[in-house]
């Protein structure tokens, strides 16, 4: 058969996370796809680091995408441990979802390849890997098909459908061709971000799989994440200022990598005798955006139509679920149950209702993510200790909480009389916090202490600082009450 002159309901343009993920659904719903990807598999997307979480298997055992190999020989995380320097560190319990109680640092290559497979051999779909998609076909205002070349081949093929989709990542050119509006953007903070995969990192002091959270306090934040194949995936992020200054002198990724984890002393010990086995990858600039999601004859999912910044590990997770939205309201619009518009202003509504939230508490805290003055540390430290907070914390990743109901003003007054309480017990008993950062098992072989100092040198004095605090945020409820 001649494809270019077959008709299909569908074209998907880009095939990871979410133009995959819609094929099958679309494919599930009776529809013939054509399914395009640039790329071949298995490879790595554009950039992303690896975290998935029960919510997004969720959405995978829907179409019947097998954890066994998306997952393969990966380890489940159950704990996550968050530090700051060698100040305080928490652990957090990964609430357990639908079944799952534990997240993956997955293989981004592997994942992708196991959906594309998935979609590949779901009845309804074609799915040409290495096609590079150049262009649009129109009728008049309306999109009715793609043009663009295989890998090695300079013919040009043409293809037509009812509906044309943009999977096709940040730089989506099929919302370029369609000139399709931004919304939502936010410039306001900027973000960069660089990792790599590496071998033989050294364990943390527990003796299974985490995710470990580091922060300096200075603008940057750390991930070491046990991964795939007895790996570990090593992120830095920050504010990109920050970041920049970091690169003076340090022209290439690797330089600019190596500098940013020599300036985290716990992070640089655990890479002793690591070896780096990928190039570093990374972004200089992250944007945050919306794009208006459709239009005659086309439409967008995943990051072509919301990009956000990285820090919750959230992408996947929205690029699946907007190829739900998607395939669900078109379904339906093709079983006559609604017109084209209302199904795809339908598709518009269920991405804000699901994503827009997230958007907004990941960019506050962003925002927020530089606490360089006493009374932030210790509010910090205070908050770490909390089991209640870091058991509401450590669902919010796996959207089964909302950051607004946890940082409430009673919450954060709560948080800090309870701290001072108990720093003042323990300056009194000498008890150790529980928030003190143990020594990594590499410094335990070399006699290195218990590293509390920031609690012995703050510890009785932190209510010094917090007094004055509570009582403004007591006097803030307290205003809010009385209107
Ligand atoms: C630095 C960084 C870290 C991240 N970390 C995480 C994380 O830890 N957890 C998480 O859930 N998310 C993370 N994300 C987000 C996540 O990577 C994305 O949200 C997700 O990959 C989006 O999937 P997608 O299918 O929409 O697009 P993509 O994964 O970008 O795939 C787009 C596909 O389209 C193809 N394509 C593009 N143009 C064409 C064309 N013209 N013709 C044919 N094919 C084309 C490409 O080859 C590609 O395969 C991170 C993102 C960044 C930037």
């Amino acid at each position: 058969m001649n494809l270019s002159e077959s008709h299909f309901d569908v074209i998907i343009v880009g095939g990871r996370p979410s133009g995959a993920t819609l094929a099958t659904r679309l494919a599930q719903g009776g529809l013939r796809v054509l399914l395009l990807d640039r790329a071949t598999f298995p490879s790595l997307p554009a950039v992303s680091s690896p975290i998935i979480y029960a919510c997004t298997m969720a959405l995978l055992d829907e179409i019947g995408a097998p954890e066994a190999e998306y997952a393969h020989n990966t380890p489940k995380i159950r704990k996550l441990v968050s530090e700051t320097r060698d100040y305080y560190r928490a652990i957090a319990v990964i609430p357990e979802d639908r079944g799952r109680d534990y997240a993956y640092a997955i293989d981004r290559a592997r994942f992708d390849h196991a959906l594309w497979r998935h979609a590949a051999n779901a009845h309804g779909v074609t799915a040409i890997e290495g096609f590079g998609v150049t262009d649009l076909l129109w009728e008049g205002e309306r999109v009715v098909g793609i043009e663009g070349r295989r890998h090695n081949s300079r013919a040009t093929e043409r293809f037509y459908a009812d509906l044309v989709v943009g999977a096709d990542g940040r730089w989506s050119l099929v919302a370029r061709k369609v000139e399709a509006p931004l919304y939502n953007v936010d410039e306001s903070v900027a973000t960069s971000l660089y990792y790599a995969y590496w071998r033989n990192v050294q364990p943390y002091d527990l003796n299974e799989p985490l995710m470990v959270a580091h922060g300096t306090l200075d603008g940057l934040g750390y991930l070491i994440m046990d991964s795939a194949d007895d790996t570990a995936a090593v992120v830095c992020e920050g504010h990109a200022e920050v970041i920049e200054g970091f690169s003076q002198g340090a022209g290439a990724p690797e330089a600019l990598y190596e500098a940013l984890l020599r300036h985290a002393p716990r992070i640089w010990a655990r890479l002793q005798g690591a070896e780096r086995i990928t190039t570093v990858r990374g972004l200089k600039h992250t944007p945050n955006y919306y794009r208006q999601p459709y239009g005659a004859g086309w439409a967008l999912v995943g990051d072509a139509v919301h990009h956000k910044d990285p820090l919750g590990g959230q992408g996947v997770y929205d690029a699946v679920f907007s190829a739900k939205a998607l395939a669900e309201q078109y379904l339906a619009y093709k079983r006559g149950a609604m017109d084209y518009e209302s199904a795809l202003r339908g598709y518009q509504a269920r991405l804000e209702e699901e994503t827009l939230p997230v958007y907004r508490n990941t960019l506050a805290a962003r925002a927020n993510l530089t606490p360089n003055f006493p009374f932030q540390r210790l509010l910090g430290r205070y908050l770490m200790e909390s089991p209640d907070v870091m058991e509401a914390l450590a669902r919010v990743p796996a959207r089964m909480g909302d950051m607004t109901q946890i940082m409430t003003t009673r919450n954060i007054v709560l948080t800090l009389a309870r701290g001072v309480a108990s720093d003042a017990r323990r300056a009194l008993t000498g008890e150790l916090s529980p928030s003190a950062v143990p020594p990594l098992p590499i410094e335990r072989a070399q006699g290195v202490q218990e590293t509390s100092s920031y609690q012995q040198r703050l510890g009785c004095l932190g209510w010094l600082f917090a007094l004055p605090a509570i009582m403004m945020f007591g006097g803030l409820a307290a205003l809010r009450r009385a209107r």
